[in-house]
């Protein structure tokens, strides 16, 4: 099922009400205007929309600085309206830390300015094996309830020729995860990332990891954990999916 068709089935599998807005006046699925229940919907279940994060064209044109001076305007009003006392000591610089938290931080991934460069290097000793690093540890935001996602990514790739330098795996994954995700999305950005950086179909993505607006709220549930995963290449076939998930297994004491 595509991306979009999901949003549509969402849609309709709401209540059955839709509103005049929803009928006949959209040119496609992106100028349709959700209803509360259909937010709902898609924030509970994490229903992404796209592969792409959804930004929009002009998202860089405003200054780091900009943005950090509206985001604290902005977050000491929601603080203010929930009643808090921002002449408090402990409170007053909360909405600068928060906006500078968001821009330069935990959402700083989402300008392709911070991506980190990746410089292949020759493959003389011909390693021609799979190379997988595991246990990246990341931390992202759910899109949905801007609360934190975190886990341990294991990536694979087996190389065309030529290697990557081992940090810019954990650089890669930590790039991508630092924007309001989906953890769906999350997986499948490494996986193509990797795959144009290292020029090979050849990857594999695996990522557990615990939803914060699973666990402190809505069914409050501490125990689950979400795994998703990306094969590209020879990773699709049985024998080398099950040797990558194989080594994932092995205990390392450390
Ligand atoms: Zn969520």
């Amino acid at each position: 099922m595509k991306p979009k068709e999901t949003l549509l089935n969402t849609q309709h599998n709401g209540n059955g009400h839709h509103n005049g807005h929803h009928n006949g006046h959209h040119h496609g699925p992106a100028y349709v205007e959700l209803s509360d229940v259909t937010i709902d919907e898609i924030g509970e279940n994490h229903v992404s929309t796209s592969y792409d994060t959804p930004l929009r064209a002009d998202a860089f044109d405003v200054s780091d600085a900009d943005k950090i001076a509206q985001i604290e305007q902005h977050f000491r009003s929601i603080m203010e309206i929930m009643g808090l006392d921002l002449t408090d000591d402990s409170l007053k610089g909360t909405p600068k830390r928060v906006a500078k938290m968001y821009v330069q931080e935990i959402f700083s991934g989402l300008n392709p300015a911070n991506k980190p460069s990746v410089t292949l290097f020759e493959n003389k000793y011909k390693y021609n094996q799979m190379l997988v690093e595991k246990d990246i540890s990341f931390h992202s935001n759910c899109e949905h309830h801007f609360v934190p996602i975190f886990g341990k990514a294991h990536v694979a790739y087996i190389s065309s020729g030529q290697v990557i330098g081992l940090s810019k795996l954990n650089r890669l994954v930590q790039y991508f995860a630092k924007r309001p995700q989906v953890q769906e999305r999350l997986t499948m950005q490494i996986g193509k990332e990797l795959q144009k950086a290292l020029n090979t179909e050849d990857v594999a993505v695996v990522l557990d990891a615990k939803h914060m607006c699973v666990a402190s709220r809505g069914v409050n549930d501490v125990t689950s954990s979400t795994i998703t995963a990306f094969y590209g290449g020879k990773f699709k076939e049985e024998k080398t999916k099950s040797e990558f998930l194989k080594y994932l297994e092995l205990k390392t004491e450390f």
